[in-house]
């Protein structure tokens, strides 16, 4: 949701236009598994963004000629609704979508073993219900937790949380009005229990000190958002489990009645 840019992004006790500190994440609400139709699913809330993420696959692929013979091939549809934006998007794929749903893919593919399933699809959905800065991160977040929802083995989790520059101050997480009226923005995503980085874009102007500082930052970040989601995977099993212990229970009940 754009909004019009408050006179200072920072005030003078280091709050944020948001009432946030300099290093504090957005709040973050993830739900696992939500779509009756998808083979996985998730849904995440970081701040004002509002995303859901749907996997279909491994399934045949069509067309044939984007079969590959040693891997599924992972097909990523970042898309942002017409109505997540304050001013109506075109519904049609823009130039930004296609790039996003490249490095969004880009970003997955190691975290997956994708030569499980040679000459088949896993396909990918991203869809932004309502838009505030930062959605590439919070897309991979819940796109990451709706493959882990469909059974794709996975090496980890892929997490994945910005940090930047604003008002040359540094900090977490930015929102729409301080990635449009900050200096830098740097989003990141990270596999944690592997040590690895799938994703580093930058934008904006940082020192070779402040980068460093900032890429720590980030790091931290998506180190939070990997304990949310590992909390949001062990919430839907947990619910799986319990909804199977009342079926045996039922189950018990009728045989000795
Ligand atoms: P990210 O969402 O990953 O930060 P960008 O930096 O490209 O990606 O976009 C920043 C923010 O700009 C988006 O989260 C969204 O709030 C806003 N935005 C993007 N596209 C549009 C658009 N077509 N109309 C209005 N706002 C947009």
């Amino acid at each position: 949701m754009s909004q019009k840019k408050p006179e200072k992004l920072i005030d003078e006790n280091d709050v944020r236009s948001d009432g946030r500190k300099l290093n504090e994440m957005r709040q973050v609400k993830i739900e696992v598994g939500i779509l009756g139709n998808a083979d996985g699913s998730a849904y995440i809330e970081m701040g004002k963004n509002k995303i859901l993420a749907a996997v279909y696959g491994p399934r045949e692929i069509h067309p044939r000629h984007q079969a590959l013979p040693d891997r599924a091939a992972l097909r990523c549809r970042y898309h942002m609704a017409p109505f997540s934006v304050q001013e109506r998007k075109s519904p049609a794929p823009s130039r930004r979508e296609h790039e996003l749903s490249k490095v969004i893919r880009e970003s997955l593919e190691p975290s997956i073993f994708a030569e499980y399933y040679p000459r088949t699809a896993i396909d990918l959905f991203i869809e932004v219900l309502q838009a505030d800065g930062g959605t590439r991160c919070a897309g991979i977040t819940a796109a990451s937790l709706s493959l882990a929802d469909a059974g794709i083995p996975m090496r980890d989790l892929v997490s994945a949380c910005a940090a930047g520059k604003v008002e040359g101050r540094l900090v977490l997480d930015l929102n729409d009005v301080e990635d449009k009226g900050g200096d830098a923005d740097m989003p990141l995503a990270y596999m944690p229990t592997m040590n690895a980085v799938t994703l580093l874009q930058m934008d904006g102007m940082l020192t070779g000190e402040e980068f460093e500082q900032v890429l720590s930052m980030a790091l931290e970040g998506c180190k939070q958002v990997n304990q949310l989601q590992k909390e949001a995977l062990k919430a839907k099993y947990k619910v799986v489990k319990e909804a199977a212990a009342e079926k045996e229970d039922e189950g018990e009940k009728e045989a000795t009645e």
